[in-house]
């Protein structure tokens, strides 16, 4: 139901603004009609409001002076403070906006005031709000920079202006003057300030590095700012990453400059290594020639110091050069086929001797399931040997030398094979034990030490069983001797292939099941002809003395089962081998063993005596198996003799008219290598000074083998070796190389040669590399 009266519909609507309402009488002041919300507001009943003065609401001083103002004809105002007096005491301050009405029967004053608390409230909370959104701005760490979506700039703060260094009177200034500095600071005047587009509104987040001139690098960020779907603008952070890219730079720059030097140190190593050992190459290969001429015994001490002074000194700069290879890693391990007895049995040739000279003692042995045809770097293995019996040499007065070998582990792949050299030497205090295996250190660290050497040895073995995939140890005590071991994990040969057979070795099956005895005090000697005879499929028994051997001897003649041979030391304790083979004379009984004299390497055994002692034969320990086979055929004498024969002629066919071109340009190693040649028989050798001269020569003559050394003027080996297969030529060039690195002989390999020799050239390795590449005389391999 709407009501009739439009009065009260007025006074209904009036009731319902949020805005007190009031109608003042203009002369007296006096309230004359006011709305619902001023009883609501003020707590004052609305009969108490009607009629009341104005100025009784109206309390703040202000009002008093306006009110006068009113009386006297004034007054319209709009939006100005003012404070109401509530009905309980208190005050409300308000806004309000007074109106004067004139007509004829009327004059008053319409009052509308507003509650100011409620905006009073909303502008602090939106203050505050500002405020916290300033203060998080600048506690951001990174430079943050926002523009509109015209690219002006619209805030930014103070670590963004910090970052750009940012005067304070451009600061002050306009958009256009702060990005005119920006663009100022740039590195590249050509790139733009805020990335390509800052205005793009595709959305995507960018980033650029950007890079001042004063060296600073940022990284910047920006993302486009959206409100309610409309984009205003882009929010840039920019981050200092300066120290992270010095950091960077100076790290890539460290790296290169590494680089260089190891390069550098390597190739001065190629070089130090060419520049010595080609006058080597002379020290010592002259030297060996002067030794072959006619000299006198004095001559001959000297031009032996000579000799013994070089390869002393090359041994000395082999260890460095290997010492500075490994240092840069620059040594590699070869990986070919080799057969552990033949290595052992030729190493035994030279320190058998070696300790022969000092009245020692040199044996060696190996368990029976140690594998022998093993495929790895047999020089490497060969070289930690020569240091570990050398130093076990150099540091023994009296006694043995012995080495052992054994298997740790084998698989069908490979073998950990376990390497003791042990001495009755001087031995090494206990608090020096672990510092000998560093480089340059030695147990005995006086001025005035006893023995020589450059503490490299241990060094560079420890390092090569590292790189074997083995370890490297010691056990010694100080007057007792010491017992240096090493590991080393070598790969096994197929089982496919064959070892080849060592001359008349393929006669052994017919002689296999005689019985043999072994007497021998030495554990190394008694194991190894122990095991080589067993792989032999003969009937080994071993005794360590004469005493012991008389009564097995005596033992298996009684049940009919005598030995056919006894190997017998010629040095044992108590009764000595001699002794025993006159004892076996005197019993014309055990006549069917035959007797061999083992004697110390380099002592000659005197033919007559042996006979009459009644010993058919001589061997010299550490036994080899070669010689062994030659003693076994004759003492069964089914020698056919043809094998060997064989063998020994495997030389004598080379073919002595073979042209051969040495394409050198040191005059002493022209010397040296002609003479080693024409020592082989090998007397048609012409020389060329560089590679070009000896393309000419090659061209016009028919050789049949080229050495070329690798370093000359004009053109090297390799470009010289690269044309001659390039037109065609394949006759075997053999480089002559006095740079020992890996990569040197792959260089060789690669530039198209077919082997190499390293300098000083030495006279069995040329001899060995002959018989490999110069083809066979006409005829000649029958003979
Ligand atoms: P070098 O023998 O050239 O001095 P090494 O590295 O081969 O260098 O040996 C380092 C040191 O270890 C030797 O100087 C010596 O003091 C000690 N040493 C090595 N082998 C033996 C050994 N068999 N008996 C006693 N001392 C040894």
């Amino acid at each position: 139901m709407i009501p009739t009266d439009a009065n009260k519909l007025t006074s209904l609507l009036l009731d319902q603004s949020s805005e007190m309402l009031l109608a003042v009488d203009a002369a007296t002041l006096a309230i004359v009609a006011a709305n619902q919300r001023v009883s609501d507001m003020l707590g004052y009943a609305h009969s108490d409001l009607i009629g009341r003065p104005i100025t009784e609401l109206e309390c703040a001083l202000a009002d008093v002076f306006y009110w006068e103002e009113v009386r006297a004809g004034g007054g319209e105002v709009e939006d100005v403070e003012g404070l109401y007096a509530c009905a309980d005491g208190s005050t409300l301050p308000v806004m309000k906006t007074v109106r004067r009405v004139v007509c004829e029967d009327c004059d008053v004053l319409l009052l509308r005031v507003r509650d100011e608390r409620s905006l009073k409230r909303a502008e602090t909370n939106l203050a505050e709000l500002a405020a916290q959104l300033r203060a998080t701005l600048e506690s951001i760490w990174e430079g943050i920079l926002v523009t509109d979506a015209e690219g002006r700039i619209v805030n930014m703060n103070r670590r963004f202006s910090a970052m750009w260094e940012i005067p304070g009177d451009i600061l002050v200034q306009d958009s256009d003057a702060v990005m005119a500095w920006l663009s100022s600071q740039l590195a590249d005047p050509e790139s733009a300030v805020l990335g390509a587009n800052p205005a793009a509104e595709d959305g995507s987040d960018q980033f650029d590095l950007v890079e001042l001139r004063n060296g600073r690098v940022f990284e910047q960020r920006s993302r486009l700012q959206t409100m309610r779907d409309q984009v205003i603008g882009r929010v840039y952070s920019f981050h200092d990453i300066t120290e992270r890219i010095v950091s960077e730079r100076e790290a890539t720059l460290a790296r290169e400059r590494a680089e260089v030097a190891n390069r550098a140190k390597s190739e001065f190593l190629a070089m130090m290594s060419h520049e010595i050992r080609t006058p080597m190459n002379g020290v010592i290969g002259v030297t060996q020639l002067l030794l072959d001429t006619e000299l006198d015994a004095e001559q001959r001490e000297f031009a032996e110091t000579i000799r013994s002074s070089g390869d002393a000194l090359l041994t000395i700069i082999n260890d460095i050069l290997d010492f500075s290879k490994i240092e840069a890693h620059k040594l590699t391990l070869e990986k070919i086929d080799f057969n552990l007895m033949t290595l052992m049995e030729s190493f035994a040739d030279l320190y058998a001797l070696r300790a022969a000279e000092k009245q020692l003692d040199y044996a060696w042995s190996l368990s029976p399931e140690t594998p022998a045809l093993l495929r790895g770097d047999p020089g490497r293995l060969r070289q930690i040997l020569t240091n570990l019996v050398g130093n076990a040499i150099k540091f023994t007065a009296r006694g043995e030398i012995g080495v052992a070998i054994e298997v740790r582990s084998t698989t069908d792949h490979d073998a950990e094979l376990y390497f003791a050299v042990s001495d009755t030497g001087i031995g090494i205090p206990a608090d020096r034990l672990e510092a000998i295996f560093l480089p340059f250190e030695q147990a005995d660290r006086s001025m005035t030490r006893k023995y020589g050497g450059t503490g490299l040895g241990l060094a560079i073995s420890a390092q090569l069983a590292e790189m074997m995939g083995g370890e490297i140890g010691v056990e010694s005590r100080e007057g007792y001797g010491s017992t240096f071991w090493f590991t080393a994990r070598l790969e096994r040969q197929p089982a496919a292939a064959r070892n080849a057979l060592l001359p008349g070795e393929e006669q052994m099956p017919r002689l296999a099941g005689n019985r043999i005895l072994v007497v021998d005090d030495n554990d190394h000697n008694r194991r190894l002809l122990h095991d080589i005879l067993s792989r032999w499929s003969f009937q080994v028994v071993s005794a360590a003395d004469a005493e012991t051997a008389m009564h097995v001897i005596e033992a298996a003649a009684r049940v009919g089962r005598p030995f056919q041979l006894a190997l017998v030391d010629a040095r044992l304790p108590g009764m000595d081998g001699e002794a025993l083979g006159r004892w076996l004379r005197d019993h014309p009984k055990l006549a069917e063993t035959r007797l061999v004299l083992m004697t110390r390497v380099g002592q000659r055994a005197d033919a007559r005596r042996l006979a009459e002692n009644g010993f058919a034969g001589h061997l010299s320990k550490p036994v080899k198996r070669a010689l062994l086979i030659d003693c076994l055929l004759r003492v069964f004498k089914k020698e056919t003799g043809a094998a060997r024969a064989e063998s020994r002629s495997a030389g004598s066919v080379r073919n002595r008219t073979a042209r051969i071109l040495l394409a050198e340009d040191n005059k002493i190693n022209q010397v040296v290598a002609i003479a080693m040649l024409k020592k082989l028989g090998l007397a048609n050798v012409d020389i060329a000074q560089d590679g070009q001269e000896a393309l000419a020569m090659a061209a016009n003559v028919p050789y049949d083998l080229i050495l070329m050394d690798c370093l000359m003027p004009n053109m090297d080996g390799y470009q010289a070796t690269h044309e001659l297969r390039r037109r065609g030529v394949n006759l075997p060039i053999l480089a002559i190389t006095a740079n020992a690195m890996a990569e040197d002989v792959d260089r060789c390999l690669a530039a198209g040669m077919n082997d190499y020799l390293a300098k000083p050239i030495n006279y069995e390795l040329l001899t060995a590399a002959m018989d490999k590449w110069l083809p066979p005389a006409e005829g000649g391999a029958s003979g």
